[in-house]
């Protein structure tokens, strides 16, 4: 029988802000073990939380980048289990009424538009991290740092819409592309800005009713999400061609080793205790604060994608290349408004973000070194035909180590671009008499000849003719050939 799965997927996207999400303890990463912490995020008797502002409006941003239903009214809840680097007992979250509810994020799954719903985004608080267990001396401890304790979380729902782990993989990469757009959180997986819990159950293939499902936890990396899935999906698909019955559970993916281990079954299975957190008023989301956090969010990376298809004539593959961050959207529209746009799109594609990878410079660095500007003089004269392909691509990389325009930068190393018709004209005529079949072929009407004789007279002057004079002598002394003969 061909089983088909069935995946949901819940994610936790860490939120950059400055302080906690129920206090005013900051929320940086890698400050000294337990010194970010206070009463309130430690749990201690008598302390208040505080609902964090701009954590919330982060939650109404991305709730209304993806069409959710913002709720004017919504609350917190109490969400009651131990674990040691939890001091409240309790996490604060959202259950009953979430902030967001529906909406869906538009993901390009193998060149194809696809569009995956979902059930909400709240706000909730981290937990703290435990390290365990470390050798200290002949004992072995566990250690505790709460200054994770109350950071802020969106966490955000999926229905079980995804087929297949690509599918998953395709939704975490477009996830963290748009909470790096909105600027509300890195988004780094490996760090845990971004961490990934999925539900995955087979069904025969066709058939409407869901099969028992197990959770897989501690996917840390988009990789990992989706060889987790696929290993998952197997070990099922096995259970039951062999008649057996999948039991619900929930599974840890080791991706060093690239297996499962069960976590805990059914039989061990948290039962949370929700119930409305009482030291937190009913969350309220105004017409006024909806409106300016509307006012706020920018053009969304798929909008922007199709504008770049309509408004540049880019095929999609670039214009999804080009949105895949924002600041590198901002590079090409600042190029792009300059100079020829695919020209532009080209030399961003693979010369810029070449460099980007090889050195691992952020947009901003690179901008930082060779502003839009500075490029665009580069492809004016490349469009314009009077710097050599091979030429430009020299300038390209003076323009990483060295400041200064392109002219500048030749004069500095010495080259000099031969784009007059006196110093190229022996060149061309030289290349004419040595290549007297092409000459025919061109005459006889093959124009596609001109290209060949182009590149010999390129190559003739050591790569530093500007081709558009060389192609413009070329057709006039070829014209003269035929006008004589
Ligand atoms: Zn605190």
């Amino acid at each position: 029988m061909a089983y088909e799965a069935v995946i949901g997927l819940e994610c936790h996207i860490q939120l950059g802000t400055r302080s906690k999400m129920f206090c005013g303890c900051p929320a940086e990463f890698g400050a000294e073990p337990n010194s970010n912490v206070c009463p309130v995020c430690l749990g201690l008797p008598g302390a208040l939380p505080r609902a964090n502002r701009a954590a919330i409006d982060a939650a109404i941003r991305l709730g209304l980048a993806l069409g959710s239903e913002i709720r004017g009214e919504s609350v917190f809840a109490r969400k009651n289990y131990f674990y040691p680097d939890m001091p409240k007992n309790y996490q604060i979250t959202q259950y009953e009424r979430p902030l967001c509810e529906g909406g869906a994020l538009p993901v390009t799954v193998d060149g194809e538009e696809r569009s995956f719903a979902l059930v909400r985004v709240h706000a909730e608080e981290d937990t703290g991290k435990s390290f365990h267990p470390e050798r200290h001396g002949d004992r072995r401890v566990s250690r505790v740092d709460f200054n994770r304790a109350g950071v802020p979380l969106l966490e955000l729902v999926t229905r079980p819409v995804f087929r297949a782990p690509v599918e998953c993989g395709a939704f975490l990469t477009a996830l963290r592309r748009l909470v790096r757009w909105l600027g509300i959180s890195g988004g780094d997986m490996e760090k845990g800005q971004l961490r990934c819990d999925a539900n995955v159950s087979l069904r025969p293939a066709g058939s409407e009713p869901l099969g028992t499902k197990t959770e897989i936890k501690n996917l840390n990396s988009i990789g990992g999400v989706m060889k987790g899935l696929a290993a998952e999906i197997e070990r099922q698909r096995r259970v039951l061609e062999q008649g057996g019955a999948i039991e619900q559970a929930t599974l840890l993916y080791d991706a060093d080793r690239e297996v499962l281990a069960v976590m805990r079954s059914k039989e061990s299975a948290h039962d949370y205790r929700y119930f409305p957190e009482p030291d937190l008023p009913v969350l309220v989301v105004d017409e006024a604060w909806l409106a300016e956090a509307r006012r706020r969010l920018p053009e969304l990376p798929w909008t922007r994608a199709a504008r770049f298809a309509s408004e540049y004539g880019l095929p999609p593959y670039d214009a999804g290349v080009l949105t895949e961050q924002r600041d590198l959207a901002d590079y090409y529209e600042a190029c792009a408004r300059e100079v020829d746009e695919k020209l532009a799109s080209n030399w961003l594609m693979t010369e810029v973000l070449r460099v980007l990878k090889d050195r691992g410079w952020t947009l901003a660095e690179w901008s930082e070194r060779v502003p839009p500007g500075r490029l665009v003089e580069l492809l004016k004269k490349v469009a314009a035909k009077e710097l050599p392909g091979p030429l430009a691509k020299q300038v390209f990389g003076w323009m990483v180590e060295e400041p200064g325009g392109t002219g500048e930068l030749l004069d500095r190393h010495g080259v000099r671009v031969q784009a007059t018709p006196e110093e190229l004209r022996p060149l061309v005529r030289a290349v004419l008499a040595e290549n007297p079949g092409p000459v025919r072929q061109y005459l006889g009407g093959k124009s596609a000849t001109l290209g060949f004789l182009v590149g010999q007279v390129m190559k003739k002057s050591g790569g530093q003719a500007a081709p558009q004079v060389v192609q413009e002598l070329l057709r006039e002394e070829l014209e003269g050939a035929r006008r004589g003969c």
